[in-house]
């Protein structure tokens, strides 16, 4: 079963994924693999720190969305297809949902267009379902201000409160259009609300 989580800077991806992890475990008695893009693999993570790299403001935005579905699709092969096929539960912080949000609605460069080198860079893989951790942009910038979301600076947050606020928009949309896979989640709860919520719908999912 492939699960992925998305939503905006400051959404609580990395925290919430930390905490829920060992309760499914608990739960379910296996092991889970818990992963992340941009990253999860060795040529995948040099890739990552291409694109975040926080000097290389001339990356041009088609460079940037083709270096991403590069390396997702190093991940895919290395990590999560092989996880897979062995009938482990993967867990996925990101995946092509985030480059429809950052590269194709808040870079600009269409949804549809970004789709289709993901097509090409996945061979169609989709998760089977996806926790859309929903937030403001601007409580998620908050967030990350004030330093709750640990995390290191990157290239992106450069970006001002307009291109997050497209992020969101972009993300919503794909909720909407996609209602059997997405499943949104109101992050703006505290943190325990929002794993109990995530665990919830994700130990029903696997029931059927
Ligand atoms: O999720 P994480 O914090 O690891 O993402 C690292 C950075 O990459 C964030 O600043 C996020 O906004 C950015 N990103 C992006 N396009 C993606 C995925 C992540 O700009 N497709
Ligand atoms: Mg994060």
């Amino acid at each position: 079963i492939f699960i992925t989580i998305e939503g905006p800077d400051g959404a609580g991806k990395t925290s919430v994924i930390k905490e829920l992890l060992p309760k499914l475990e608990q739960t379910l008695g296996e092991r889970i693999v818990s992963t992340r893009e941009p990253g999860g693999s060795r040529i995948a993570e040099k890739i990552r720190e291409l694109i975040l790299d926080p000097e290389h403001t001339e990356m041009d935005i088609r460079t940037e969305a083709l270096l991403y579905a590069a390396g997702r699709r190093q991940h895919l092969m290395e990590k999560i297809l092989p996880a897979l096929d062995r009938g482990e539960i993967v867990l996925c912080d990101r995946f092509v949902d985030s480059s429809l949000a950052y590269q194709g609605h808040a870079r600009g460069i269409g949804m549809e267009e970004v789709a289709s080198i993901n097509r090409f860079a996945t061979n169609d893989i989709e998760p089977d379902f996806t926790l859309y951790l929903d937030i403001e942009a601007s409580v998620g910038l908050e967030r990350i201000h004030k330093g709750k979301a640990d995390r290191q600076f990157d290239r992106l947050d450069q970006e001002k409160l307009e291109f997050h606020e497209k992020v969101r928009e972009a993300y919503l949309k794909l909720a909407d259009e996609h209602t059997e896979r997405i499943t949104l989640i109101d992050a703006a709860q505290e943190l325990d609300e929002v794993v109990d919520e995530c665990y919830k719908i994700i130990v029903e999912k696997l029931k059927n």
